[in-house]
């Protein structure tokens, strides 16, 4: 047996198989390029799920971790070190609205904590246990721990998992009105969104909405959770999405970008809630170590430049004239909706459901391509990529779309 194929049988019968991998190995890459086992290259409009904002392997964020690496690789939260306090510092300043930062390590830990955190708050407002309750909305995704699977108000994330845990309701998103019963017994304390929904479907908060979020909540005397994990991070053409949309939130998590592909996630927390949490109530034995904290520094301290913020309206726009125009010749899709580089192809009624085939004719012809759902194509391509590579990337999808739909 070839070894690529000695690996990919490796993966059938070695992982736990709750993901389905396309049939290649990776091996190597560079900007929004990657190679597989075979010397194939691939152009990335994924970008490891919206992780590798500046794509692979970036020369500043290899330095970061390499000299780190050689430096320092773990204390614990028992200890100090200085680059997760620098870290914390630049994160709070950035975001206009932080007193205090908890640093962990994925999405869903950000989430977990910041569920915690809405808890031990409404706690010491004096709130009964069955008035603690946590809005979020159906499309939503907040990661795969107990807590945040509950609040994804998905059941397909859900289903056989249960019992769930209490405390959630959910409501439609961009339904304020839905959202206005829903807190109208006073029990609520905290709703949770994402400004721009990604696994559910690409799908961006109305204008207007958040607002309307804000002011219930403040009516309501509930916090206002904002899951940045995939929307943030420069990702839509400003550090954090909700910029767009005019509030200030009382909770932001961060995920994904945060370490440009080494695992990071932050809870960033307003003045109201940062002081609810104190010695003993929550902990992290990895969170924060000095290689995260390294590389998630020089990540924000380039995400966040105007030299991104440029490249992401310029390439969204290419992108978006380079699908229309796609489309005109293949007439696959009934829109593309998102913000930024984080935009979703919504196929016609007629291809609904064929997401997944589509991806696998893309990956073929050379382009990492994503779903979100079954019926929208998600692009995230790094936020630093090139005229060229969107140009290349555009085309080869043509090409698979060819394939697919004659
Ligand atoms: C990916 C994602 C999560 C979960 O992050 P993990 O690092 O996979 O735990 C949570 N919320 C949103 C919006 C995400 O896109």
């Amino acid at each position: 047996m070839s070894n690529i194929a000695h690996l990919l049988a490796l993966g059938r019968d070695v992982y736990l198989p709750v993901y389905r991998q396309r049939q290649v190995i990776l091996e190597r890459g560079q900007g929004a390029r990657l190679w597989d086992s075979e010397g194939r290259e691939y152009v990335d409009f994924s970008a490891g799920i919206a992780v590798c904002g500046l794509g692979h392997c970036d020369p500043d964020l290899v330095a970061a971790l390499a000299e780190q690496a050689g430096r320092l690789w773990h204390t614990s939260n028992v200890f100090y070190s200085e680059p997760p306090l620098r870290l914390a510092e630049e994160l709070a300043a950035a975001s206009r609205f932080a007193a205090r930062v908890f640093l962990c390590n994925s999405g869903a830990e950000a989430n977990e904590a910041a569920i915690k955190l809405v808890r031990k708050w409404a706690t010491a407002q004096g709130r009964a246990p069955d008035r603690r309750v946590i809005v979020t909305c159906r499309g939503s995704f907040h990661g795969r721990t107990l807590a945040a699977v509950t609040a994804t108000a998905q059941p397909k994330y859900q289903a056989g998992y249960e019992p769930l845990p209490g405390g959630f309701r959910y409501v439609d998103f961009n339904d304020a009105t839905a959202l206005e019963i829903a807190m109208a017994a006073g029990d609520v304390a905290a709703v949770m969104l994402e400004p721009v929904q990604g696994e559910g479907g690409v799908m961006p908060a109305a204008p207007g909405f958040l607002r309307a979020v804000r002011a219930l909540c403040d009516h309501h005397g509930a916090l206002l959770v904002l899951d940045e994990i995939q929307s943030g991070m420069g990702r839509t053409g400003t550090l954090f999405a909700h910029w767009q949309d005019d509030v200030v939130p009382d909770i932001v998590t961060l995920a994904k970008a945060l370490g440009g592909g080494f695992p990071a996630g932050a809870l960033l927390a307003g003045a109201k809630v940062a002081e609810a949490m104190q010695f003993g109530d929550h902990g992290t034995t990895f969170g924060g170590n000095p290689l995260a904290a390294a590389v998630a520094r020089v990540a924000l301290r380039k995400l966040s430049s105007q030299a991104i913020e440029a490249n992401v309206t310029r390439q969204a726009a290419a992108l978006r004239a380079g699908l229309a125009a796609l489309d005109g010749r293949e007439a696959v899709f009934s829109g593309v909706r998102g913000r930024g580089l984080m935009l979703g192809a919504v196929l016609k009624p007629e291809y609904a459901g064929r997401a997944g085939e589509i991806l696998d004719h893309a990956a073929t012809h050379g382009l990492l391509l994503l779903q979100a759902g079954p019926d929208v194509l998600r692009f995230v391509p790094p936020l630093n990529i090139g005229d060229e590579d969107v140009a290349e990337g555009l085309s080869r999808l043509s090409a698979a779309l060819r394939a697919f739909a004659g």
